[in-house]
């Protein structure tokens, strides 16, 4: 039997928006949204990004979740894995009831008709949604338009013979889900993580290269049988929607120069392709956080975001070049006023500091969050920081 689809929704969108709100509004950023995007209380000042916190696609797909859960009161109901990369949006989830394959508690083989299945907004790979129509699955897709975006473009490359070059991370969902693209429609792959890795890629593109030491540095992040000196004649660069605009733009002038010095200037046209695709939410985040930094007196900055979040650690490296960043996952990060758990930018580590606020005198935060970071998250973290604000110890010296 066909697995029935449902991408446009469910039609409960009025019937689940009170829980939503519940779930994830906050009065207090409504205000401070209408005052300027600032909020001042005794010694602090909160300076919060214009644009921060769930994109349209999330957005989408934790609306289509809660509308599934409606729809679907008496069948079982799996994610495939996180919907989004946020603790506390994944836990509600489990709350209600939805279970998650990704905790192996039961396997996909094992899925049939009676089971409804929610796709991520980051999307899965071709094999996996393959597989889960032939069993008969119900299935809400939630992939994110952006994400399709990506995939259309890489499935342009496969189809006209270039290897697609991913600037992405390749344990992330996403990304895999691209790549699964290329392969699929008949193309191949390469993911790139950053610069350090492109700048690999270019020496082996302009000058050549030994293809198994190669193929050794980037052994997880090829397609099968990939090899380099037939797959790097022709390539089309893509990006996993959420990285730094400002890396893919450098991995893609590099790459061009590479090509341009391999086969001539008269050949680009021929041999190179590059499409921004960047997601405009994304880019939105970057963009006013880096305005934030330049027009806000900030002392430090917060931003808040699962730790697994690639647009929330990219906003985090970002602020962490001008200024002390702390990345929390969640508010209560905010241990206390001597006292902050945060992941390092830039690495896997969560640390704890101590003496990240000063004690006393007028303080400026500056505030933003990644697109997987509900409102509410960040309201009960202004709340810890005007009450951390206010203990003794660490009085209005205003
Ligand atoms: S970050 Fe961009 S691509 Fe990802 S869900 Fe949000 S809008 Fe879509």
């Amino acid at each position: 039997m066909p697995s029935l689809i449902f991408r446009k929704g469910l039609d409960l969108k009025d019937a689940v928006a009170g829980m939503l709100a519940e779930s994830y509004h906050s009065d207090i950023i409504d205000r401070i949204k209408s005052a300027d995007f600032t909020y001042r209380t005794g010694r602090l000042t909160v300076h919060l990004a214009r644009e921060f916190g769930f994109c349209y696609g999330v957005d989408r797909a934790v609306d289509y979740a809660y509308q599934t859960r409606k729809r679907f009161p008496n069948r079982t109901v799996y994610l495939t894995g996180e919907i989004i990369h946020n603790p506390h949006v994944n836990q509600q989830l489990r709350a209600m009831g939805i279970q998650f394959l990704s905790d192996g508690q039961r396997g996909i083989d094992s899925l049939g008709p009676e089971d409804v299945v929610i796709l991520p907004a980051f999307g899965v790979t071709v094999a996996m949604l393959a597989q889960l129509d032939r069993q008969g699955c119900t299935l809400i897709d939630t992939t994110c338009g952006s994400v399709l975006n990506v995939w259309k473009n890489v499935r342009r490359y496969a189809e006209s013979g270039c290897t697609s070059v991913i600037h992405g991370k390749v344990w992330h969902e996403e990304t895999q889900a691209t790549a699964s693209q290329a392969v699929g429609y008949g193309g191949r792959y390469l993911v790139v993580f950053n610069t350090g890795e492109a700048a690999d890629v270019c020496a082996y593109v302009s000058r050549g290269g030994d293809p198994a030491a190669f193929l050794a540095r980037f052994s997880n992040a090829v397609s099968p049988g990939f090899d380099p000196d037939r797959d790097l004649q022709r390539i089309g660069l893509a990006n996993q929607t959420t990285m730094l605009m400002s890396e893919s733009l450098e991995i893609e002038r590099m790459l061009k120069v590479a090509m341009t010095e391999r086969y001539g200037e008269g050949a680009l046209g021929d041999r190179f392709q590059a499409f921004d695709t960047i997601c405009s939410a994304t880019q939105d985040r970057q963009d006013a956080v880096v305005a934030l930094l330049r027009d806000r007196p900030v002392d430090l900055m917060i931003v808040i975001g699962g730790y697994n979040s690639s647009n929330t650690a990219n906003l985090a490296r970002i602020c962490s070049a001008s200024r002390p960043t702390f990345h929390i996952a969640e508010p209560d990060g905010l241990v206390s006023a001597a006292e902050i758990r945060h992941r390092l930018p830039g690495t896997k580590s969560e640390v704890t500091t101590s003496a990240w606020l000063p004690a006393a005198g007028p303080v400026n935060v500056g505030l933003t969050s990644g697109a997987s970071t509900p409102d509410n998250l960040v309201g009960a973290t202004i709340a810890r920081l005007e009450a951390f604000c206010l203990e003794e110890g660490f009085a209005n010296s205003l």
